[in-house]
């Protein structure tokens, strides 16, 4: 049986789901750095893939500029690959999958997961916020230029490299990405539901706020204290 059992020492396996640009990865950020979880970000390997020009990335990457779904034999593969490496002690936090039936299905019948946790922000805001968004071409820090401006224009404030837009961040894309999310995958969280307890949390507010929600929801004890050793 899924716990929210709230135990250190015990292992933490989470999805975490919502429309693009609701935060889910930073929220993820926050639960892996406090609990020293592993994030697993499907985008994210896909595109190191196409930045490294792989196989893979070559035969990618047009599909993910378009913002379309990569087909579900390889990104069922990709994903059990990297759970096959097992290299977390205290768990993970799954970014970016299941996000349509097939992939559920998958998923489910392989896999135990303790919780499933969803952000739930408006579409208009998302738009907004993924328009905004951008990223260090050198360090790779996430910035959004509608809350905050870097001090020098489009310079990363910690390395001073050039920021830049994610290629799939147009408007078009977004759109497809969009559909793609209300179409195939947000009726999922009535599958995944049924058979492990679900978080639901409200996105539009401050990152810190939905942080302590999502913890008090899956009943995580406050974590060590970081730096302290
Ligand atoms: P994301 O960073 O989650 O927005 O993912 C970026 C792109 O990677 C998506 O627009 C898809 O092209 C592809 N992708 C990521 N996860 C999946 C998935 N579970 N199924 C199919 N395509 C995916």
């Amino acid at each position: 049986m899924p716990s929210f059992s709230g135990d250190l020492v015990d292992m933490h396996k989470y999805i975490i789901m919502g429309v693009q640009g609701c935060g889910k990865g930073t929220q993820a950020q926050m639960l892996v750095k406090a609990y020293d979880m592993v994030h697993i970000n499907v985008g994210e390997i896909f595109r190191w893939n196409i930045e490294h020009r792989t196989k893979l990335g070559a035969r990618i990457q047009r599909i993910v500029a378009r913002g379309e779904l990569v087909d579900d034999e390889t990104v069922d593969e990709i994903v059990k690959h990297r759970l096959d490496e097992h290299n977390w002690n205290y768990g993970f936090v799954l970014d970016g999958f299941p996000r349509n039936e097939p992939q559920a299905m998958f998923f489910l019948e392989s896999y135990d997961i303790d919780a499933v946790i969803h952000i739930n922000v408006p579409d208009e805001v998302v738009v907004q916020r993924i328009m905004g968004r951008r990223f260090c071409s050198q360090c790779g820090l996430d910035y959004n230029i509608i809350q905050t401006w870097p001090k020098e224009h489009n310079r990363c404030d910690v390395c001073g490299g050039r920021l830049v837009k994610r290629q799939d961040d147009t408007q078009e894309s977004i759109e497809r990405r969009l559909q793609d999310y209300h179409n195939k995958t947000r009726p999922l969280l009535d599958l995944l539901g049924r058979n492990i307890p679900l978080v639901d949390v409200d996105g539009a507010r401050a990152p810190e706020e939905i942080q302590v929600e999502i913890r008090c929801q899956l009943g995580l004890p406050e974590p060590p204290a970081q730096g302290t050793a």
